[in-house]
């Protein structure tokens, strides 16, 4: 079984400021972790690894440093990283990176199951999975719990849902994206960390792979950021209490003078 997790690096913290005057993210200083839920990715590909054979490859997209991603993820049982980097890419939404990344994987020869987390920590959309998967033009089932069996021609997943789950099975090749209930990551022993450190990664760029160029980086976003800002802190509102009938009452007469309703 040839499978591909997709990997991203991000900010190792949620208190990530914005640059007032570019509208930026302030980056420096901040340290680089493995998106949380690409853990879980990982974690799951490498047990169908050791279930039913195979190789385990990681891609990320992102600046060069995105190679402590890769490396990371070797040192848990990848087989080999490839860091899509180039700075043709820069300024990519998600409709020019899962472009991007489905354009890379198809230089990786034969791929079977594609595994992306549910959504990055930091852009939080949750599109890049699904959008790899149309542009390989491939089926996906997103939000999986449990992987409970795997052939070379199909999976079964359990999809958590709302209110429980579905099975669903889906044919091969094909993506799914985990949530975190899925598994408990692995900790890297000395033998993965040292396998990590000697790891050649593969670059992949615009010199090596077939990318429309009006359809990469800034050029090839369709979405366009007007403004990024930081929200203002509101005040606590008011409280009101009571029995249930008087609240009732009250809240009705706030919802009335706040001209809401007549
Ligand atoms: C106009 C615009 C310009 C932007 N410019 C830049 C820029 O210059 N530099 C920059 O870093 N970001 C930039 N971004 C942000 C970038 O588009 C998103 O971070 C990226 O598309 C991933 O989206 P997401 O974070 O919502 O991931 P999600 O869709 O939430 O991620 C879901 C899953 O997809 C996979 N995945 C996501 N991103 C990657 C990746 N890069 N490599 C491998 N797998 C991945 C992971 O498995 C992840 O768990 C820009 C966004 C916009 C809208």
């Amino acid at each position: 079984m040839n499978i591909v997790v997709c990997i991203k690096q991000v900010p190792g913290t949620t208190q990530v400021k914005i640059n007032p005057e570019t509208g930026t993210l302030i980056r420096d200083g901040v340290e680089a972790v493995v998106n949380p839920f690409d853990e879980y990715a990982i974690e799951e590909a490498v047990r169908i690894k050791e279930r039913v054979g195979g190789t385990v490859k990681v891609i990320t997209m992102g600046p060069p440093q995105a190679d402590a991603a890769l490396r990371s993820a070797i040192s848990v049982g990848a087989d080999e990283g490839y860091l899509v980097s180039d700075r043709a890419f820069a300024g990519s939404d998600t409709w020019a990176t899962s472009y991007t990344l489905s354009s890379a994987i198809k230089t990786l020869g034969k791929v079977d199951l594609i595994i992306c987390g549910k959504q990055a920590i930091d852009g939080d959309t949750a599109q890049v999975g699904p959008g790899v998967a149309e542009m390989l033009d491939i089926p996906f089932v997103a939000w999986v719990r449990k992987v409970e069996e795997v052939t070379d021609a199909s999976i079964k997943v359990e999809r958590l849902m709302e209110e429980g789950y579905d099975v669903v099975e889906m044919p091969l090749p094909g993506l799914i994206t985990v949530v975190k209930e899925i598994n408990e990551p692995r900790i890297a022993g000395l033998k993965g960390k040292g396998r990590a450190k000697n790891a050649e990664i593969k670059k992949i760029d615009t010199t090596n792979m077939t990318v429309d160029p009006e359809r990469i980086g800034l050029k090839g976003s369709p979405t366009q950021v007007f403004r990024s800002f930081v929200p203002e802190r509101k005040s606590g509102g008011e409280k009101i209490s009571g029995e249930a009938a008087e609240l009732a009452q009250k809240a009705a007469s706030v919802i009335q003078n706040l001209g809401v309703v007549k």
